[in-house]
């Protein structure tokens, strides 16, 4: 939930467009400098301020940040590197993996998911699907704290006024006794709990299901599932309806993508459209709205109301398609085919998230300083795809993840196993591995592997060979690093 239009940058979201990826240079900005005096008068200032009345200074002073913290004014400012294609966005937000949990949590659930459905009136796979594509059903909430974060958004850069706003939110929500203090992590901008909230919504429209007194989104899956309910209540949503449908355009039809320009279905089914397997428009949806995602030659959608309840969770019309994508595939508990009816146009589909955990653990393994194994294709991974693409002369060296890419590394990858090599070696083009930083050498506590001087696994012409040696670690939060340990021969 991300209510702003900064919003789209954060936790799991990463950018959507049409352009082709074009340059390596790093978008990200460096992290700023900032004062701590700055900071802590700032705060002084805020806790006298009318956006803070509701707030008690007991409250204020014992959840005030000692320190600002510059990560977040460094992902304010981020400006994705690649561009990501909608089919690449989808596959893995809707994956075979999302699926079958969301079958499992609809079985665990169904009780609770039934009492929602008839107080809220809200179809128990639309709360699911909501669920997983914003916390993957409850696995991934966010870890940065939400009093530094937000404290240091108020106080810094862009926007600190609505900031502000929500750093007070944040607190009356310890204040009241809804969520544990130690419970408020989340994304850099404050979205937090398995329904993602931001403050401001969690004080609007968080409900207690269980009756506990506590609406506790963090550790409570029946206050959790409610919530979202109640959210797409009051945003609007019909019960009864479908969210829309895949749909098929006639031969030769040209329209743009529209989802609030909303006509009767006769109106559609008299412009020669069908439902994507060559049936009939039904006449469950009072008005619906076309949505292209792709243009006339992808996938084709008549979408409704209740589309753009999910729309209003986070502002992107593709992740309300995944919502919509997903809820679809866990009434009909298949997980076999996450693709829609009308293919993508393109000869590479995007990879689901254990693919891109394949190709992160091979580039790892191929000597690429790509920070760890997480299933996110982000900068740091594109970056390294780039420099293995042109490391082996392939065009265009887009640096993007798809099925290709996935079969071309998986292939490599297999046959030096198969030869029996290991070795970390520093790929030819590649960005130097930076050396680890003495602090976060503190934090490593398992070394996995120790590499010797390297040597390229594959052939390749005009390569130089490198004496640099890495060691492969874990670290405390669970991620993989190459470390380098050694350089010259
Ligand atoms: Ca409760």
């Amino acid at each position: 939930m991300r209510m702003t239009p900064l919003s789209t940058l954060s936790l799991l979201t990463a950018a959507i467009g049409f352009s082709l990826a074009s340059t390596a240079q790093a978008a990200r900005p460096p992290a700023p400098d900032l004062s701590n005096s700055e900071f802590q008068q700032c705060l002084d200032r805020l806790k006298n301020s009318s956006k803070f009345r509701g707030v008690d200074s007991y409250t204020f002073n014992n959840y005030r940040p000692t320190q600002p913290d510059p990560s977040v004014i460094q992902s304010l400012n981020y400006q994705p590197e690649f561009q990501k294609d909608v089919w690449d966005y989808l596959s893995a937000l809707v994956d075979k993996e999302r699926v079958e949990d969301g079958i499992r949590a609809k079985r665990q659930w169904s009780d609770t998911l039934r009492q929602i459905e008839s107080r809220y009136g809200v179809k128990a796979e639309h709360v699911l699907g909501v669920w997983g594509v914003e916390s993957n059903f409850g696995q991934t909430l966010g870890k940065k704290p939400l009093f530094e974060s937000l404290a240091t958004l108020s106080c810094f850069d862009r926007r600190q006024s609505y900031f502000q706003g929500e750093f007070a939110n944040a607190l009356k929500i310890v204040q009241n006794g809804d969520i544990a203090p130690s419970d408020m992590t989340g994304s850099w901008a404050g979205a937090f709990g398995q329904t993602q909230f931001m403050p401001s919504t969690f004080l609007e429209l968080a409900v207690d299901f269980d009756g506990d007194g506590r609406r506790d989104l963090v550790n409570n899956v029946p206050d959790a599932l409610a919530s979202t309910a109640n959210f797409l209540d009051n945003r609007g949503y019909r019960t009864g309806e479908p969210w829309g449908y895949e749909v098929k355009l006639p031969d030769g039809y040209w329209a743009a993508s529209n989802r609030k320009d909303k006509k009767s279905m006769s109106h559609w089914r008299n412009q020669g459209l069908t439902l994507a397997n060559g049936s009939p428009l039904p006449y469950d949806l009072s008005s619906v709205g076309l949505l292209l995602p792709a243009g006339v030659e992808g996938p084709a959608f008549l979408v409704g109301k209740n589309f753009d309840t999910f729309y209003s969770y986070n502002a992107s019309e593709n992740y309300a398609l995944a919502i919509a994508h997903l809820s679809d595939l866990i009434t009909r508990e298949d997980s076999s085919k996450t693709d829609f009816i009308t293919a993508w146009p393109t000869d590479d589909p995007g990879i689901s998230r254990q693919q891109a955990k394949d190709i992160q653990q091979a580039l790892l393994d191929a000597g690429y300083d790509i920070g760890g194994v997480d299933g996110i294709i982000g900068d740091n991974t594109r970056t390294a795809i780039q420099q293995y693409q042109s490391s082996r002369g392939i065009f265009p060296a887009d640096g993007r993840a798809g099925q290709k890419f996935h079969r071309l590394i998986m292939g490599n990858s297999a046959s030096s196993n198969a030869q029996g090599s290991n070795q970390y070696g520093q790929p030819a083009n590649s960005k130097p591995l930076t050396p680890a930083p003495a602090d976060r050498m503190g934090q490593l506590i398992q070394q996995q592997t120790t590499t010797t001087p390297s040597t390229p696994s594959y052939a390749s012409p005009n390569q130089p060979t490198s004496n640099i040696r890495y060691r492969r670690v874990v670290g405390s939060d669970g991620v993989t690093r190459l470390i380098r340990v050694d350089e010259g021969s």
